[in-house]
């Protein structure tokens, strides 16, 4: 009898262990959920919280005279952007830069220009293509006389021309330097037997003055303009167009403000785009 007590007293402690035991897991396995759910929870508030911030804040603005841009994300500092700036005092960085995106202009070109000096930038090509389109309806004969240009070729340009539309003064740019090295300008001519056959190339007037006139609906932009020397560093140059987009172009077409006038407003607009973390 005693022994039969006693053996029921042992499994009612271990029942209770056990029960104990399941009780001490179930109630830690609440704890970890509590915590995992309270972690989960905190992360997710956030997240809402950060979009909701983002949602409200109104967009950046770049101001260009009397026209204002909402600042895409490509208003950034870097060499392949659209809108990168370069003239003497803010050489490309890095100075060989090398577009990856050539291809050849949908256009007849000089025939010295041979290889890559036949290329822009695919989406100038595109740009040069619905420009083209359009100088053809008007009668305004167009030929490319300079695409791309490489920083050696650049250089080997200025070393080896003995001719003073080489130097660089205030008509060629020095390597690393010159908007053809981005693969975002060319210079036009007009198309004549002549320039389809030699170096005799020549912007007519009227042609010049339609180019002007037009260029900006295609995102292109008179980047050495009259009267505008002591800015651009470069004496005025009727037929070389720079490729930013037509939002840009348009604006500075508006405005009159040359593209280094615009390059500090544009940075502005890219810092505080930087800081919201949007680029
Ligand atoms: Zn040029």
């Amino acid at each position: 009898m005693v022994v039969r007590a006693s053996k029921q007293k042992e499994s009612a402690a271990a029942r209770r262990g056990w029960r104990i035991g399941l009780y001490s897991l179930f109630a830690l396995g609440i704890a970890i959920y509590g915590v995992w759910f309270y972690n989960w929870h905190t992360h997710e508030t956030q997240k809402l919280a950060t979009l909701e911030q983002k949602l409200n804040q109104p967009p950046v603005y770049i101001t260009l005279g009397d026209t204002r841009l909402h600042a895409p994300v490509f208003a950034s500092s870097a060499a392949s952007n659209v809108w990168y700036m370069t003239n003497k005092s803010h050489p490309i960085h890095p100075k060989n830069y090398t577009p990856h995106d050539l291809v050849a202009v949908p256009l007849p070109t000089q025939p010295q220009l041979t290889g890559e000096e036949t290329h822009v930038r695919a989406v100038v090509a595109r740009a040069i293509h619905r420009l083209d389109t359009a100088a053809k309806q008007a009668n305004v004969p167009l030929i490319i006389n300079s695409a791309y240009r490489s920083y050696s070729h650049q250089e080997q340009l200025i070393t080896e021309s003995s001719s003073s539309l080489y130097d660089t003064g205030t008509r060629t740019a020095p390597a690393g330097a010159s908007e053809h090295q981005l693969g975002l300008a060319v210079d036009f001519s007009s198309d004549t037997a002549a320039c389809r056959t030699s170096a005799n190339c020549a912007l007519q007037t009227n042609d010049a003055t339609w180019l002007a006139t037009h260029a900006h609906e295609y995102g292109f932009i008179l980047r050495y303009p009259e009267h505008k020397e002591t800015i651009t560093g470069y004496e005025y140059e009727p037929w070389h167009y720079r490729y930013v987009g037509k939002s840009l172009a348009s604006a500075l077409y508006t405005s009159g403000l040359t593209l280094d006038e615009a390059w500090p407003e544009l940075q502005r607009a890219e810092q505080e785009l930087r800081k919201r973390g949007e680029l």
